[in-house]
């Protein structure tokens, strides 16, 4: 057994699907373009780092979907959720992480691997590599010349929208004496968030300040969606002014401890790193310039001093249309030796790229170990986005997808349990089967 993957991107996909190849003793050059060729979001040269929010979403895996992927990973031996539990800060229910020591655990583990070698390089073309697996895992922001290769070897227009990045600030330039800690509704360990409160006045100057401030321009994207999921601050605004208050700055849930005055809406910040010396606005992804978001972000009690680590931004995503291009092994249906991994098959977020990379390890170990490729079960959180990229989403539609449980068949739909209930059941099933699923992978 000789045969050699070459990975394209060192993101989380990348990583994982090269750590999960070493397990099984297949070698794997991964060749990363930074820090010698920057993305307009990447800001370091590490492996697997965090672009925008430093969560992996809720870590619930009785109620929740994505707690129920982060536990179908775990299950795996994920080396992305290792460095995300051994790095992790404070955050309520969710798992979210030092965003630098995360990106620093797993550059370590992936360049310590024997199976591994990273090459610093951005790949251009396709050609140098012959006849030997290649997979594309290049992510969202995968470079102009790689993404021009890529819309001649689908023969397909890969897809754009736009992903938005959220502000950070300093914790010591917040104003405590403003703000108070606290989680909703006390979750997590009940003080992880900062919280800012408004009256319904400053709620509604900051609608109207946002509204009026001037924004970057995207002459490139114009015409293009939005992720729903992670929308700009003033998309959500133009939808309603109320919007962002039953949205990310609802009020419940919270008691602010200074003032016995019940605020109209509460703009919460959450800990950004380990040390806790950096927070980010939730919710605020924005396209205004930066100028504008130091004049708005200050008229916010609390954070009339605030000083910025960095500001938000906007950026482009590119995706493929996996249902029509790819097959159930993740290749191209045109060239069995080109494979993709990560978001670019058009799952959207941290976790779900991930989990695209484990699978993709799956199915190569298989094919270069000769053994019967078995898909993960469609009940589990892996089987249900493995199903939706290859086959069940409506190509013409096809839009990057977070897990849910609208995705997850695991049962006859018209069963009559209800609610938190019927998504413990799923979870239950979820996680059975995929352990079940691992076993016969080890038979
Ligand atoms: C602006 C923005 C904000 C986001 N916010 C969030 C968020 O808050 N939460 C969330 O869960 N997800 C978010 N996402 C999505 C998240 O970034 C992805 O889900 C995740 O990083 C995808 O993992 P990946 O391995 O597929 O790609 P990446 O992690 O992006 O890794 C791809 C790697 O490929 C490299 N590369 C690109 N082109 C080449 C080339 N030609 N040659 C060599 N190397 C190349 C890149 O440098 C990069 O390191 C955001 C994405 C963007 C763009």
């Amino acid at each position: 057994m000789k045969k050699k993957v070459h990975i394209i991107g060192g993101g989380l996909a990348g990583c994982e699907l090269a750590y999960q190849l070493s397990l099984n003793n297949i070698f794997t050059h991964i060749y990363e373009m930074r820090p010698k060729v920057r993305t307009d979001a990447h800001q370091t040269g590490h492996l697997s780092e965090l672009v925008c929010s430093n969560s992996f979403r809720s870590d619930d895996s009785v109620y929740n979907a994505v707690g129920l992927l982060h536990e179908e990973l775990r299950l795996s031996n994920s080396l992305i959720m290792e460095a995300a539990d051994k790095n992790k800060v404070p955050a309520g229910s969710a798992l979210a992480v030092d965003r630098d020591m995360f990106s620093e655990y797993i550059d370590t583990k992936i360049k310590s691997n024997k199976y591994i070698k990273v090459i610093n390089k951005e790949i251009t073309s396709l050609k140098i590599f012959n006849d030997d697996i290649v997979v594309i895992a290049t992510g969202p922001l995968t470079s102009k010349k790689l993404s021009e290769e890529i819309e001649k070897i689908t023969s397909k227009k890969s897809l754009d929208f736009f992903d938005a990045i959220a502000p950070i600030v300093y914790y010591e330039s917040i104003d405590m004496d403003i703000a108070w800690k606290q989680s909703r509704y006390d979750k997590g360990d009940g003080d992880d968030y900062i919280n800012c409160p408004l009256t319904k006045f400053e709620y509604f100057k900051l609608i109207e300040n946002i509204k009026n401030s001037p924004k970057t321009e995207f002459k490139n994207f114009e015409n293009t969606p939005f992720f729903e999921s992670c929308l700009p601050i003033e998309e959500m605004i133009r939808r309603g002014p109320e919007t962002l208050r039953y949205g990310p700055l609802k009020p419940v849930g919270l008691t602010n401890k200074h003032s016995n005055e019940k605020p109209y809406a509460v703009v919460q910040l959450r800990q950004d790193n380990k040390l806790g010396t950096l927070y980010n606005i939730v919710g605020f992804q924005t396209k205004m310039t930066y100028g504008a978001q130091k004049n708005v972000f200050k008229n916010i009690p609390g954070l009339q001093n605030a000083k910025f680590a960095r500001f938000g931004g906007l950026h482009r995503n590119t995706f493929i249309k996996s249902p029509k291009v790819l097959d159930k092994y993740l290749r191209l249906r045109t060239n069995k030796n080109i494979f993709f991994a990560g978001q670019i098959t058009g799952v959207e977020g941290y976790v779900e790229s991930t989990a695209i990379g484990n699978l993709l390890a799956r199915i190569l170990s298989s094919i270069i170990l000769n053994k019967k490729f078995i898909s993960a079960p469609k009940s589990t959180a892996h089987g249900s986005l493995h199903k939706h990229i290859t086959k069940n989403a409506n190509v013409n539609t096809f839009q990057p997808m977070n897990i849910n449980f609208g995705i997850i068949d695991s049962f006859n739909e018209n069963i009559k349990v209800k609610g938190k209930e019927r998504k413990a059941l799923k979870t239950r099933k979820a996680i059975k089967d995929f352990k079940n699923w691992i076993k016969k992978q080890t038979n």
